[in-house]
């Protein structure tokens, strides 16, 4: 059981100037509602086996499940949010969080209700006609996070969403993000390097061996929620 089960996955990224071994034999399992976090060093594989799950990546080995069924590729059932961001610069707040939508060209007043809702929950109301270069760091972020709940996803998946923002701004994006997981029952899988970030956050953290290079092996510690 688990709501994503990942089993000895394993991948290499071949390319002119050769080949790097980003996850070795990695087993990760999260249940149900859970929020998850996965830990370790940079360059150990976190972001690969997060673009795994999303199906953003093909492995060399090994199974992603969701629900007990294999992932094949990005799917409504699971929402991505990327370190950088990864916003169009030619478009406004709306149109950013728009392209999240399982139709994102349809302007019926439910598709529109439904963008402002979401605006309005990650605060930036007021923003919506705003581009990307217009906004600071963390409220970047916050369309990233509206974008990827526009189709309600089962599992959010978030890639060190708020590495690059200040620490008091990170600390309200954090509380804002359990808001909108303990209200939601996502399951949430959060990557980061940040150990304190983990800790804070996390009913369980996994931690990920350091170097792809060998099997890499994976402690999961649970941790009580206050
Ligand atoms: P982390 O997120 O833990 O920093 P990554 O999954 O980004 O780890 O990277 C794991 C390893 O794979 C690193 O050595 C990285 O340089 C390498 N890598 C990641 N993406 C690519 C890619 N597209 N092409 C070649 N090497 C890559
Ligand atoms: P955050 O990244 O959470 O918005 P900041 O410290 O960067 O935190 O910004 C604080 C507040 O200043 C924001 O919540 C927003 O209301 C306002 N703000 C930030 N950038 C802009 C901007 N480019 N234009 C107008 N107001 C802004």
């Amino acid at each position: 059981d688990g709501k994503v089960v990942v089993r000895d996955l394993g991948k290499t990224y071949r390319s002119a100037s050769g080949t790097v071994r980003a996850l070795s034999d990695v087993s990760v399992r999260v249940a149900a509602g859970e929020f998850c976090c996965v830990v370790g060093p940079s360059g150990c594989g976190k972001t690969t086996l997060l673009r795994a799950i999303a199906g953003l990546e093909t492995p060399d080995c090994g199974a992603v499940l969701v629900d007990g069924e294999p992932v094949t590729g990005p799917g409504l059932d699971r929402g991505m949010v990327f370190q950088q961001h990864a916003l169009f610069p030619w478009r406004t707040v709306r149109g950013n969080v728009r392209f999240g939508l399982d139709r994102p060209a349809c302007d019926c007043p439910d598709c529109e209700a439904r963008v402002r809702e979401l605006i309005d929950l990650v605060g930036l109301e007021g923003f919506e006609d705003a581009y990307p270069r217009e906004l600071s760091g963390g409220m970047k972020q916050r369309v990233g996070v509206a974008r990827a709940l526009a189709v309600d996803p089962e599992i959010l998946l978030l890639d060190e969403p708020f590495g690059s923002v200040d620490a008091r701004t990170r600390d309200r994006l954090h509380a804002e993000l359990l808001a909108i997981w303990r209200r939601t029952g996502q399951t949430v899988v959060f990557v980061t390097h940040d150990v304190d970030e983990a800790v804070r956050l996390a009913d369980r953290v996994v931690v990920m061996d350091a170097d792809p290079g060998t099997v890499q092996s994976t402690v999961a510690v649970d941790l009580p929620r206050p």
